[in-house]
């Protein structure tokens, strides 16, 4: 069935017109049928988990998300965003991602996003392992030049190698360093914590200009001063977003692959995904879902929850008054 508005964007699947548990397997059942010519965001599923460390699972991050994401309906309550009244907005499938070769599906990545963005269109991307936000920041630099970049995590991701391999989910800030993929002085990664190899870990990111904001600086409070603060150092050039789910505490996102404690709030969690209106935000990811730890579906749905609010924060949302 398909349920198109007065503007002729893409419309979510409404629980009045088919039950909840029916209707298309896509992101809060869009129609899924659009090229992406006709879009101004392409919602995207990269089911890679190859790069993973320690539990792997994050391959049925797309599936678990879109699974999760038909309790979601168009507007946002809090904020007024009407997403889809103001963009054209579709779930356009998968990246065909080897399940076996992860630098073959990273330059598989690069290519489907190289594709993409020679279109006008921003990227909403469900992962899959962190790994995949490096071909996709390949892809971004081509069209924007070097990115600006609000990461979320409990880890900074930026190992030299891991295992002796240079391609992996804790490698990717580092390559995309090297490579002059961002614009190091416009990056802040939130929610990092837990144990290291070396009690100077975080500082490699520090120095290459990074704003790093250790979970306990965010404990036991609101997130909206800080993202002022985000706003001021990320501004003024082309944004990238990538949330990986392990930046929330286990408590409300268990199904993931390398879990720390003491980790965001999901109040957090949405005050910094909504702390990003108004950056001219390029593409943004919610990584990390694995689906497979956690039977309630809990994190599945946290993180269909935040792709809807990103879709709520992208260049062109209008919000009525
Ligand atoms: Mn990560
Ligand atoms: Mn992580």
């Amino acid at each position: 069935m398909m349920v198109e508005d007065l503007h002729g964007n893409p419309q979510p699947l409404g629980g009045n017109d088919m039950p909840r548990f029916g209707g298309p397997g896509t992101f809060m059942r869009l129609p899924g049928n659009s090229s992406p010519t006709d879009l101004d965001v392409a919602v995207v599923g990269v089911p890679l988990d190859i790069g993973t460390s320690n539990r792997p699972g994050a391959r049925f991050g797309p599936r678990g998300i879109r699974g999760e994401s038909v309790l979601l309906r168009p507007y946002n309550m809090a904020t007024r965003a009407a997403p889809f009244d103001s963009l054209c907005i579709d779930d356009i499938g998968d990246v065909a991602t080897s399940p076996y070769d992860l630098l073959a599906a990273v330059e598989a990545i690069e290519t489907h996003y190289d594709d993409l963005l020679a279109h006008d269109v921003v990227t909403a991307t469900m992962g899959g392992d962190h790994t995949i936000v490096l071909p996709i920041l390949r892809a971004m630099k081509k069209k924007h030049g070097p990115v600006g970049l609000v990461h979320v995590d409990a880890h900074t991701d930026i190992n030299d190698t891991m295992f002796g391999s240079k391609v992996a989910h804790g490698t990717p800030f580092r390559r995309a360093v090297e490579e002059d993929l961002l614009d190091a002085d416009r990056v802040v990664q939130i929610g990092v914590r837990g144990t290291g190899y070396a009690a100077d870990d975080f500082d490699w990111s520090r120095e290459q200009g990074f704003r790093v904001v250790q979970a306990e600086e965010c404990w036991h409070r609101s997130l909206d001063p800080l993202m002022a603060e985000v706003r001021m150092k990320v501004g003024g050039g082309p944004v990238y977003l990538s949330f990986d789910i392990d930046g929330l505490d286990p408590a409300f996102a268990p199904g993931t692959g390398t879990p720390e404690v003491g980790g965001l709030t999901m109040p957090q969690a949405l005050e910094i995904v909504r702390g990003c209106r108004g950056l001219n935000l390029a593409g943004c990811d919610l990584v990390e879902v694995a689906p497979i730890y956690d039977s309630s579906g809990m994190t599945s749905l946290v993180g269909a929850n935040l792709l809807y609010e990103m879709l709520c924060v992208l260049p062109g949302v209008e919000y009525p008054a």
